[in-house]
This record gives C-alpha cells, structure tokens and sequence, in this order.
C-alpha cells in the first residue's frame, strides 16, 4: 500500500500534539514544527510538547451537567493522546480534572516521538507554508510568533485581535499558614482523583474583606498600552477589574465563600474566601484560584500577603498579562476548518476563537480528523451539532448571529468562547415520572443530563460511522 504525502502542522501546543496524534493514528504520516527551544513566547517556559503556560486545571470532569466534562468525555472516546495523558498524570483537584503539568508534557511528547509516523521538526515557520507541503494545519496558539502572524494576516486580510488574558499566581506550600488556612473543596466534592479535601481555604471576615477590596482599588496596576484597550474575555476577568465592577463583585465570584466550614470554627460563616488549588504532583505549589491579575508585581506581593493565612506567603510566580491571536473564523473558515481563500490550510487551537486547554485539544482533534480523511482520500465528516465537539465547532465555523445593526446573516463582533450549552441546540425539559414539569434548578440539572445523553449516544454513532469509513 503506498503511504499518502505527510501532512504538515505547525505548531506543538495542545491543539497541534493532538492533531498530530490523531492523524499518525489514521495510518498517516505527520511533519510537527514546534519553534520551541530555537524561539520562545512570552508565556512557556519549556520546550515540552502541550505545555502549560498558566494554570493546571482542565476544569470540571462532570460529563452529566458540565459541557467542558462532557467534552472530556467525547475526547476520551475519539481516542485523545490529550485526554489519556491528563488522566495519567492527574493531580486531587475536587471535581475538576487538574494534571501535573510537567510530567502531563512530557508524556504527550514521548507518546508523539516513539509514534514511527510522527517526525518532529524544532524551527520556526516564519511565513507561510509554502505550497508544496500539501495539506498543512495551523496550530499556533495565541502566543503565534509575528512573522507567522503577520503573513497569516496579510493572506486573509484579517488583522487579529489581541485582548487580555491574566495569569494567576502560585504560592509555596510551606509558606501558607495552616493554623488559619484549612483544607476542603467546596460541598466536599471529591471528582475525578480528589478526596473532598482538595482546596486550600484562607477565611476573611466583613473588615478584613473591605481592606482587601481597598486595597485592590488602589493597587498600581500595569498601565494599558493601545493594543490593550480591548474587550476582557468574561471567563478570565483580572480581580481587581472584577472589584471595579462593584464591591460585593469578588464575592459572589472567586471569593464566594458557600460550601466551605472552618473545621475550628464551624459556627463563624466567613466574609469571603481565597481558595488555592494543588498545582503540582509534589502537593509544593499551590494557585490561587480566580486571581488572574495585571496589578504590578510588587502590588501583588503586597496586596495578597494581606489575605488571612497568606501573611508570610512565597510566591512561586506572580501573576500577569498576555495577549490572544485568533482569527475571525465564522467568516474565514469553512466548516472543517479550511481557510477558504487557501483550502490547503487548516487551522486548529485557541487561533481559531476558542478559548481554553480543553477546547484547543478538541479542536486539535477535529482538525487531525479533518486532515486525516482527506489524506485518504474520504470526505471529512464533522460531528453532529449535538455533540460538544460539534457544538465548539459550530461556535468557530458557524458564529453567532447577527444583532441589530450588523449587516443581517453575516457573523460579526466573533468572541472566543468556552465550551458551554448554550452553545448546543435547544432540548425540551424532561419531565417527571408521572409526567409533571420541573421548576427552577432542578429544570436546569436535568435538560443538561439529556444534552449529555444526547451529545454521547450521538458522538457514539459519528465515531462508529467515521471508523466504518476507515474500514472500506
Ligand atoms: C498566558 C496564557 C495563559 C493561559 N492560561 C490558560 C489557562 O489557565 N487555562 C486554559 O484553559 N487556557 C489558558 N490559556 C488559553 C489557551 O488554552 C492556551 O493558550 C492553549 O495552550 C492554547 O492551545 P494551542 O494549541 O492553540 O496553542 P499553544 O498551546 O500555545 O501551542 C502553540 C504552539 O505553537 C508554537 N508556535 C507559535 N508560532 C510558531 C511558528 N511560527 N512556528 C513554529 N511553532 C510556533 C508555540 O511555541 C506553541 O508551542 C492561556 C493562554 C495564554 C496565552
């Protein structure tokens, strides 16, 4: 049998590594280009394969009433080198699905070297690739290097976008004071590899929390340069903007402090509270959770160390600013992924308007298939709209729609987006046993179950449909 010409992707991050994966997996050979070590980003700091440059979390791992859990599932069953290396290397996070960040890279980089169909090329791609590479995936990230970035613009007359992101800090465990901290993740929920003590609590009362928001407040912040005086993405909010917003903001938010009782005080309800969650397999580093920030660096040591149990805190890492690179895709792309005025591309990863680890791999996977298809001669198929990979897809590929005043049909004012279901197609509420219907939350919990319902017996047909394909 002659093996079909390699397809190329550029750009080893989470979307990248798993695309290759996917598509060495069909019987295809794959070039990987990954920059790093001959060029760094601002945010990695190694030069491992699916590197995580801020936090360790994969979110939740609930697949019933969660769609990043859900999401998590549909890639374990589609086969996801991201997926299975997460689970190997997983650290106690409650219920979400946290991974020791190191040995979770070099894992998915030794499964991609020992691969016999996977080369990897460390260079920079700095310009487009040219044309006789065939088929090519763009993987980049939005830390894409500028000459990458700068040709991709001038090709599809789209300058991208940058807005901010905030890293959150990390705290040294022995720095911590356990005499006012305690450990227990909200309503104990142990989740996938946890124990129901998995969270860090510092405890503030109503004087310390108004000092703190003071503080905030007034905290020197990183000035904005022009390029910065972009929209902040809602789901990665910096804190002191949060209390910008209103004073009670924080606590309804990262701070909230329900499902959390202070086993030496079970009688005193705190103000608010910090939680900290394990951010390496050690159990030595802990990150803050909720706190990405752009106050300086000398702010931060400041303002944090007032956070009860924080007072004599190390930092490991303090937090930050970055910027995103993605394109306009409901109007560049087509719906598997292709550059519509150069088919021959394909992008996949945060550069097409998702946001997140999780969603960067899934679309990594998607591209993978896309291309792997292709390369063997069969029409890719996307997967149902149902699914949370075909619901992500349809965010990226299909946009949302036009409001009042933008021209009628055509996507505009696109935003990178988390998985979530408002982004699946609309489900009737089940009802009751004897047929009545559900009210309030309860409503809510179970129209998510049968989205999930759903989404996997659907995403179970389009795998075994996309596998008897592969078997013609
Ligand atoms: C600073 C920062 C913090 C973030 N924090 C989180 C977080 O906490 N949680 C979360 O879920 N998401 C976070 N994100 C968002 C996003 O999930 C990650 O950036 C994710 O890694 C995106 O995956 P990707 O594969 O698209 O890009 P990346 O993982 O960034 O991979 C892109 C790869 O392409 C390489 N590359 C770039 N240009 C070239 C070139 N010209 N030639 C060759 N190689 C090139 C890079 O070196 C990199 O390895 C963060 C993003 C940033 C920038």
């Amino acid at each position: 049998m002659t093996q079909s010409p390699p397809v190329h992707i550029v750009g080893g991050g989470l979307a990248g590594s798993e695309a290759a994966w996917q598509i060495a997996k069909a019987g295809v050979p794959v070039i990987l280009h990954e920059m790093r070590p001959v060029r760094a980003t601002e945010a990695h700091q190694t030069d491992g394969l699916a590197e995580l440059v801020c936090s360790n979390s994969f979110r939740s791992d609930d697949r019933e009433t969660n769609a990043v859990g859900l999401l998590h599932e549909e890639m374990r069953r589609a086969g996801s080198l991201i997926m299975a290396s997460g689970d190997a290397h997983q650290v106690p996070a409650g219920g979400a699905l946290a991974v020791d960040r190191d040995n979770f890279s070099a894992a998915v980089t030794a499964a991609l070297e020992a691969h016999p169909l996977v080369t990897i090329r460390r260079e920079e791609v700095d310009g487009l690739p040219p044309e006789d590479w065939g088929a090519t995936i763009l993987a980049t990230g939005p830390l894409t290097a500028p000459g990458l970035a700068a040709a991709i613009g001038g090709l599809t007359g789209e300058t991208e976008l940058a807005f901010f992101d905030a890293i959150a800090p990390i705290v040294h465990f022995d720095s911590i004071d356990m005499g006012i901290a305690w450990k227990q993740s909200r309503y104990d929920k142990a989740g996938p590899g946890g124990t129901g003590a998995d969270y860090i609590n510092c405890p503030m009362n109503r004087e310390e929390y108004e000092a703190f928001i003071d503080a905030l407040l007034a905290g020197e912040k990183t000035s904005f340069k022009n390029w910065e005086k972009t929209p902040y993405f809602d789901g990665c909010l910096p804190i002191e903007v949060m209390a910008e917003r209103g004073r009670e903001t924080l606590r309804f938010g990262p701070m909230k402090p329900v499902g959390l009782t202070d086993p030496r005080h079970p009688d005193v309800k705190p103000h608010a509270i910090v939680q900290l969650r394990q951010d390496n397999a050690f159990g030595t580093l802990w990150n803050m959770v909720g706190f990405q920030t752009k106050l300086k660096h000398g702010e931060q040591a400041r303002v944090f160390r007032m956070i009860p149990g924080l007072g004599q805190a190390e930092f490991a890492r303090l937090g930050g600013l970055h910027r995103n690179t993605y394109l306009n895709s409901p109007k560049l792309l087509d719906a598997t992924l292709r550059l519509k005025v150069r088919p021959q591309l394909r992008f996949a990863g945060q550069i097409t308007g998702c946001e997140g680890y999780v969603e960067s791999a899934a679309v990594g996977l998607l591209a993978g298939r896309f291309a792997a298809a292709e390369a063997l001669g069969r029409a890719p198929a996307p997967p149902p709209v149902t699914t949370a990979l075909g619901a992500l897809l349809g965010h990226i590929t299909g946009g949302h729609l036009a409001v009042e005043g933008e021209e009628a049909g055509t996507p505009r004012s696109f935003q990178p987006m988390n998985v979530n279901f408002g982004l699946f197609p609309p489900i009737e509420a089940p009802t009751t046993k004897d047929g009545k219907r559900l009210r309030g939350n309860e409503k809510t919990v179970e129209k998510k179950r049968a989205m999930s319902r759903r989404a996997l017996a659907d995403l179970d047909l389009w795998l075994s449909g996309t596998a008897a394909q592969a078997a013609e």
